[in-house]
């Protein structure tokens, strides 16, 4: 099968590679109906996810039909469609237990980073159980393509900002985790939501799309927050865009004991100055999406209260994925996601 792979840093080859089988009781095996390009992995492409493995299969955002189930699978057959979890989680540890999927001991990150991804035509998929999300029939592949990934990681974004109604919620950075963000800070429905986002063509993206979310650009963002508080700043910030000074400009827009939540995977170390924040009393939560939702988000999907589609602006077939990635990293042509499917 066609496998894009992780051949060397700085470079991506679609190759040859044997389909993949069950290796464990717990295992499925996925085909793939729809795959997409996510930012981390251009973070692997650019060398700087240091638990990515050479000769991996990239690919962690992706749909499909079941293949084959081993012996210990109970929840998906063969036949099934889901929607495929970014992370791999034991569901019994310690973490686990707690919901912390993402620091599972026996798992993480794991798809097209670690282990073999879903840029591919097939897939395995480890502890099937908790890794795959049933699609209802009423949910098309393409509703339910960032379920597993950018949607989770809105979701979880939203969940643990703790927003009331009474709140104006900062999202800075409406890229597609942003944009996913948005549609699950909106199930909160908080008082105001406020996008910042430096590119004009995605600010008009969200006016298109959100036209009851205010949408600012970085150098005004910090004034128009203040005329919509009463001057105090945001109550919320959930910091998504990842850029040079996204972390600093996130934590200035809050309010005093405001909740300052960090999705973004920053390329470089970021400062915390205490000193310069003393008296502000801010909670910071950071981290990686705990993708343990994807039951409910996928729900929320087929009642029509997320709808992510239109985050698909490009298509096209597995075997011209390089030109899907030098789209999704020149963000060219207005693109916010691309859609890989099968030759
Ligand atoms: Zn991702
Ligand atoms: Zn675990």
């Amino acid at each position: 099968m066609k496998a894009l792979t992780y051949t060397a840093p700085g470079r991506f080859e679609l190759i040859e590679k044997p389909k993949p089988e069950i290796i464990d009781p717990k295992d499925a095996v996925v085909r793939v109906t729809l795959s997409s390009i996510c930012s981390s992995d251009l973070h692997i492409l650019h060398g700087v996810v240091p638990q990515a493995e050479v000769g991996i299969t990239v690919g962690h955002e992706l749909v499909g039909i079941v293949e084959a189930v081993g012996s210990a699978v109970t929840k998906v057959k063969p036949g099934d469609r889901v929607a495929v979890n970014v992370e791999t989680f034991c569901g019994e540890c310690f973490y686990c237990k707690r919901g912390y999927v993402n620091n599972c001991n026996s798992g993480g990150w794991m798809l097209g980073c670690h282990i073999d991804g879903g840029q591919a035509e097939y897939v395995r998929v480890p502890y099937a159980d908790n890794g795959l999300t049933p699609i209802p029939d009423n949910v098309s592949d393409e509703q339910a393509l960032f379920v597993g990934d950018i949607l989770a990681t809105g979701y979880w974004a939203a969940k643990i900002s703790e927003i009331s109604e009474e709140d104006t919620v900062l999202i800075t950075g409406a890229g597609p985790t942003g944009l996913c963000t948005l549609e699950c800070v909106r199930l909160y429905k908080p008082l105001r939501i406020v996008v910042c986002e430096a590119y004009e063509n995605r600010r008009e993206f969200v006016r298109q799309h959100y036209p009851d979310v205010d949408v600012v650009e970085p150098t005004e963002c910090l004034e128009v927050l203040k005329s919509l508080t009463e001057g105090r700043g945001a109550d919320r910030v959930i910091e998504v865009a990842g850029g040079e000074d996204a972390f600093e400009l996130a934590w200035r827009y809050a309010r005093p004991n405001a909740i300052v939540t960090i999705v973004a995977l920053y390329e470089k170390e970021q400062i915390l100055p205490l000193p310069l924040m003393y008296g502000k009393n801010l909670t910071f939560k950071t981290g990686g999406v705990d993708a343990c939702d994807c039951d409910k988000i996928m729900q929320l999907i087929s009642e029509g209260k997320i709808d992510t589609t239109h985050l698909i602006t490009h298509r096209y077939p597995l075997s011209r994925i390089q030109e899907a990635y030098d789209l999704f990293a020149s963000r060219a042509d207005n693109v916010i996601k691309t859609a890989i499917h099968p030759d």
